[in-house]
């Protein structure tokens, strides 16, 4: 990231030294498709980010020039008006933070971001994450992590439709530099979790395909499983999220629930179990253990969740071809297209690399894109 570009973009639109924040995206190491009822999930920051310059300002308005998009909004929380693209993100968090009782001073904010825009990196929870964080900070006001995030979450709930769990926003608030979070999304806890970055790599592979079935699927797959819990709620009568039960819990009753939501509730439960014991895993220096646990979660997803798609498979099975060089590989995301994270040896990254891009090539006539990043820290001011 340029930041004396950003800089200078600033002083020419708004006027001499910007204070300086940013807020990274991320990718899910494990723990896929359980935020939605409030389980256990692990991803890390990477090491992109939206920068925002800004400074407090006495036009009464929020005004923010975003130079990924080549425009520039500005918000009157005074008024009745709303914006409708980009500027939703912004309006939401300014918004929720005068609700929730923050003085909200008028501003004029520069953004530039280098997390790719609808990458399964998620761009639009760093962005909602540095926003909230600026406009706190120039109101002089400390604002809980936590507390952050829960408004990049309503933010996207109520000014832009997208009804997600709480993952991406807390991890971009809360991140911690060389580690991957353990978040409990029911209790909103979390825990630090170290990478074997020293030796590994995670590397990010985009299929730079996305089929059309995400928004239909998220939605049946939510219908199934909550009808499992209905169903499982005849042997547990207090029942309330998946995460309540072992895999060995359900294994016992699994036949009275009707396919698919048999499989995935098998998939939401074993899924929880896998995320706990990675984080353990990680914990104890296990990284073997760790590795295997991304493959089952891989397989969990494609055959009892049904995320997965060829290009996806395809990836994860050239990687297993990498032996003892490749720790573990897996779908991050929700599915159906996007990306797979996998842990691959420093010194197998050039290769890995190259020979998966040519094998994926042959297969689907274009080349994937490829991401190594650090576990980066979560979101603060730049000095
Ligand atoms: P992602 O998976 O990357 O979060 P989304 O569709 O949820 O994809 O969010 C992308 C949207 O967020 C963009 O279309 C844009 O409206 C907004 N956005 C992300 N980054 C920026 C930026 N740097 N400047 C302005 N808007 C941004
Ligand atoms: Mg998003």
């Amino acid at each position: 990231m340029n930041l004396e570009n950003l800089i200078s973009e600033f002083t020419a639109s708004f006027g001499a030294n910007p204070r300086l924040f940013r807020a990274p995206g991320r990718v899910n190491l494990i723990g896929e498709h359980t935020d939605h009822d409030l389980g256990y999930v692990l991803p890390m920051a990477i090491d992109r980010a939206v920068c925002v310059a800004a400074a407090v300002s006495d036009s009464g308005i929020i005004r923010v020039r975003s130079l990924n998009e080549d425009d520039t909004v500005a918000i009157d929380l005074r008024s009745d008006a709303r914006q409708t693209g980009w500027g939703r993100y912004i309006e939401g968090v300014a918004r929720i933070l005068m609700e929730k009782g923050y003085s909200v001073p008028g501003a004029d904010l520069v953004i530039d971001s280098d997390v790719p825009v609808g990458a399964g990196l998620s761009s639009s929870a760093a962005l909602e994450t540095a926003v909230g964080l600026t406009l706190t900070e120039l109101a002089g006001t400390t604002i809980d992590r936590v507390e952050l995030a829960r408004i990049g979450q309503r933010t996207e709930h109520e000014y832009v439709g997208v009804n997600c769990g709480i993952m991406d926003q807390y991890i971009s608030a809360n991140a911690v530099h060389g580690h991957a979070l353990l978040i409990d999304c029911l209790t909103l806890e979390s825990a630090p979790f170290p990478l074997p970055t020293d030796r590994y790599g995670v590397v990010i592979c985009d299929t730079r395909v996305k089929h059309d079935l995400v928004m239909s699927a998220y939605n049946d797959r939510r219908r199934d499983y909550e009808e499992g819990i209905r169903m499982l709620r005849g042997s547990f009568p207090d029942l309330r999220h998946l995460r309540e039960l072992t895999p060995s819990d359900l294994a016992g009753v699994e036949s009275e629930i009707p396919e698919p939501s048999r499989r995935r509730a098998r998939h939401v439960v074993a899924e929880n179990a896998r995320c706990l014991e990675a984080a353990r895993r990680l914990g104890e220096g296990d990284l073997a253990g760790f590795g295997a646990l991304m493959w089952e979660s891989h397989a969990s997803l494609r055959d009892d969740y049904e995320v997965s798609c060829q290009e996806l498979d395809f990836l994860v099975e050239r990687a297993r071809e990498f032996g003892d060089a490749v720790l573990g590989s897996r779908m991050t995301g929700g599915g159906f297209g996007g990306s797979t994270v996998s842990f691959v040896a420093r010194d197998s990254i050039e290769e890995f690399k190259s020979t998966i891009s040519i094998a994926f090539e042959r297969e689907f006539g274009h080349e994937p894109g490829f991401m190594v990043s650090e576990p980066a820290a979560g979101a603060c001011e730049i000095d």
